[in-house]
């Protein structure tokens, strides 16, 4: 990886992708889009303390900072940035971003301080960064959403891209936090994808009803002792809100969050009717 001075940017395009550590294929495929749109591409990296709440797993979130750099290097990113929380969060930091609605559904209701913290981060990345495309990954649907919400709202001068969600081999969404699962529940981790899937095939088939394809999703996910629900979820694709009946020419997220073990897993599927 290189260093470029402000001069060496001048008429080149930037792109960014942010991102905690811990990379898998799921991040690396968005440096690979970020590499194919643009001339130099900044990977950060950057464990959020502002975006965990007190009772989650900051201090545990997996890092190994030897074997990211060595993915991104074979990637051919061209600059990681790799900041200490002092210089992102200094002492006498105090200023927060956010974004109202769309924040305070689904992930909001149980992850009341998460998206200020996201928001935030987000915002001084780009200030740092000054990117002129950034990639982020459909994985956290809505995340994406409160991102290019306030981009729109604050007509922040850059571009959104979201990537298709990466998986395992055998459905399950590429996730940092896989690595907490045992054997076991890596196995019934599986019933996310697994209601996903049945709910699309429900879809496909002509079924309208959120209720019905909702209480699939749930008996999918409750066949396995390990699962505790947060939520399983239909919504418009734009709003986030809830739908009860599904209509033509219309595009709406299954979403799902469910804990497996002590693990929290989210994954989501978009429906295009
Ligand atoms: P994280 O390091 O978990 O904060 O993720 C950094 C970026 O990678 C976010 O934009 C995520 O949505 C994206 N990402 C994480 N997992 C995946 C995946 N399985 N497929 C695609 N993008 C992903």
């Amino acid at each position: 990886m290189q260093l470029f001075s402000s001069k060496e940017r001048v008429g080149k395009s930037i792109g960014f992708v942010p991102t905690m550590g811990y990379l898998h294929q799921g991040h690396i495929s968005l440096v690979q889009q970020s590499k194919k749109e643009n001339d130099i591409t900044i990977v950060s990296i950057f464990v959020n303390p502002t975006q965990f709440s007190p009772n989650e797993d900051l201090s545990k979130y997996p890092r190994d900072y030897d074997r990211d750099h060595q993915l991104l290097l074979d990637a051919g990113c061209d600059v990681l940035f790799y900041p200490d929380s002092e210089e992102i969060y200094p002492k006498d930091f105090q200023t927060f971003i956010t974004v109202d609605e769309i924040t305070q559904k689904l992930e909001g209701e149980f992850r009341p301080t998460h998206f200020r913290g996201v928001t935030t981060i987000v915002n001084i990345l780009f200030n740092i960064v000054q990117p002129h495309k950034a990639y982020f990954g459909q994985k956290d649907a809505q995340q994406c959403a409160v991102i290019s919400k306030m981009v729109d709202d604050l007509n922040m001068n850059l571009s959104i891209v979201v990537c298709p969600i990466v998986r395992e081999d055998d459905g399950l969404a590429m996730s940092s936090r896989n690595v907490y699962l045992s054997p076991s529940e890596r196995n019934d981790a599986l019933v996310l994808s697994k209601a996903l899937k049945e709910a699309d095939s429900l879809i496909k088939k002509g079924e309208r009803d959120s209720f019905r394809i909702k209480s699939e999703m749930i008996s999918i996910l409750k066949s396995v002792d390990t699962s505790e629900i947060d939520y399983a979820e239909i919504v418009d694709f734009k709003s986030f809100e809830k739908v009860s009946v599904l209509e033509e020419g219309k595009h709406y997220l299954l979403l799902i969050a469910c804990r497996i073990g002590k693990t929290r897993l989210i994954d989501n599927q978009i429906i295009s009717i």
